[in-house]
């Protein structure tokens, strides 16, 4: 059984002190399978008049995945898309060759939880039109005395509905009590898990919120300890055969893809098109590292 690698999460700030926990990419793990980014927003509590607001970004080479567990967040999209996205409930953008896209709170002053994922796609999808699906419902079943939702993949006899482009797996499990819960894995797949609330035992440690655990591959099984009120995000996937190279909000395979698209959107190319009427304010990328780029 491959050992586990405990990693701190860190810090990082959306803009406008809307800080996150980002668990990946990670120095010691830059992705598990075609997971490339896990951001943990909350749980927190906005003071009146304040909320999350994520101005207009875009996004290539990649799909985002969101799951809101408390809260109403409105996604706009270049594509002409505005869809709220309550608990439970998953949005997956696929940007493709190119999406810009808003996120902010329905309410200024309320409550927000939520996990964003990054999966990057693969080098035949990387330049696919870009397209928006909203996931109401996902499949729900209990176990062991847990809740398991099934949020990407296959599990058992569930399949998700979320149409991604490599083989992924992605379970939320909550307990409100203290559970043992024994789970199949695919010994092809690096498996990764994050708890949101309170705590799991695994491999004989105790993994806290907001640290990952990366488990490698090559297990068939695992046996979590859930603490009482715990929630836990487990990712898995076969291990990407591509390095990808990820800049801002842009996932690609080389850096003049990269570098094309952050100066067509400095130049307000048609590439990246208006978000609503356009009046959300536009997300400056950092200048490029790549010198000659
Ligand atoms: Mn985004």
């Amino acid at each position: 059984m491959p050992p586990m690698l405990r990693i701190a999460t860190r810090s990082a700030d959306l803009g406008d002190g809307m800080l996150v926990r980002r668990a990946l990419p990670s120095r010691q793990q830059r992705m598990v399978g075609a997971w490339c980014f896990l951001d943990h927003a909350g749980p927190v509590d906005f003071p009146p008049g304040r909320g999350m607001h994520v101005g207009a970004h875009p996004h290539i080479g990649l799909q985002t995945f969101t799951w809101l567990l408390e809260g109403e967040v409105l996604h706009r999209d270049s594509l002409g898309n505005e869809q709220i996205i309550r608990p439970g409930q998953v949005n997956l953008m696929t940007a493709g060759r190119g999406v810009v896209h808003t996120e902010d709170s329905l309410t200024d002053g309320s409550r927000l939880h939520a996990a964003q994922l990054w999966i990057a796609l693969p080098p035949a999808m990387q330049d696919c039109p870009p397209d928006f699906a909203h996931h109401p419902t996902l499949p729900q079943w209990q176990t062991q005395g847990a809740t398991v939702t099934l949020l990407a993949g296959d599990y058992g006899a569930h399949s998700a509905p979320t149409r991604l482009h490599s083989p992924l797996l992605g379970l939320d499990i909550a307990s409100p009590a203290a559970a043992t819960i024994d789970l199949d894995l695919r010994p092809d797949f690096e498996y990764a898990l994050l708890p949101l609330t309170g705590s799991v035992r695994l491999d004989d440690e105790s993994v806290p919120a907001d640290e990952l655990a990366y488990l490698g591959h090559g297990r068939d099984k695992l046996r979590l300890g859930l603490a009482a009120d715990s929630k836990i995000l487990l990712l898995g996937s076969q291990p990407f055969a591509e390095p990808v190279l990820m800049w801002w909000n842009f996932v690609g395979y080389d850096k003049a893809t990269i570098a094309t698209a952050q100066r067509q959107w400095e130049s307000g190319d048609a590439r990246f098109g208006p978000v609503g009427d356009g009046r959300a304010p536009r997300l400056a990328a950092p200048p490029l590292p790549w010198p000659g780029y």
